[in-house]
């Protein structure tokens, strides 16, 4: 059994569950999936996932319950990490926001809304390393990435700029995987590798 965690402070949730739940199915694996709003159930997860919504607001309730310092630890122990959108924002090095008080997860510097800017959100297909067919991905307020550290892995450019990367146990994508039937993004990012505790 997986024991999953999505945290759940602000956001878009259920649609991550429900990926999450048919990666496991299509794997023959059974899954616990907790919705993560108050400290202590992060570390009794296998896999985390930090999904989109509004940065500013998950940022501060994740320090008001103490979940950032077990988000940090869950990394730090090697345990996958899929940042999507705010998550990718929150999980950045640095969000040039004061609003944001940044996780330092995946080392990458980001623009918060920069594509929204020129477009509120759109659908493309993008190919993404280690997927045979390409994916759709839906952009809406998305984050930019700007820097990239040297030990940052660049899965996927949209128009030349990355849009989803890799740092060690954590994948983070500016763009919402979990608003298509297609769930080989959770899947990559939180099972390929993933061991049960
Ligand atoms: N732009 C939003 C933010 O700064 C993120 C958008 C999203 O998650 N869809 O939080």
């Amino acid at each position: 059994t997986f024991t999953v965690g999505v945290i759940a402070v602000q956001g878009d949730v259920s649609e991550h569950v429900a990926a999450i739940r048919r990666a496991l199915v299509e794997r023959g694996e059974r899954s616990e999936v907790h919705e993560i709003r108050t400290a202590g159930l992060v570390p009794t997860c296998d896999v985390l996932l930090m999904p989109g919504g509004e940065s500013t607001t998950i940022s501060r309730l994740l320090q008001r319950e103490g979940i950032d310092k077990e988000i940090k630890t869950h990394v730090q122990s090697g345990k996958p990490l899929l940042a999507t959108c705010a998550g990718l924002i929150v999980a950045s090095r640095d969000a040039k926001d004061d609003r944001v008080t940044t996780l330092d997860l995946v080392d990458v510097t980001v623009d918060r809304n920069a594509f929204g800017r020129q477009q509120d959100s759109f659908e493309t297909t993008i190919s993404i390393e280690g997927m045979d067919e390409p994916f759709p991905a839906v952009f809406i307020r998305a984050p930019l990435i700007d820097e990239v550290g040297s030990e940052v892995t660049v899965l996927a450019k949209w128009e030349d700029r990355p849009v989803a990367v890799r740092d060690g146990p954590v994948v983070a994508t500016s763009f919402h995987p979990e608003l298509t039937a297609d769930f080989r993004v959770h899947d990559l990012a939180l099972f390929a590798s993933a061991t049960t505790q």
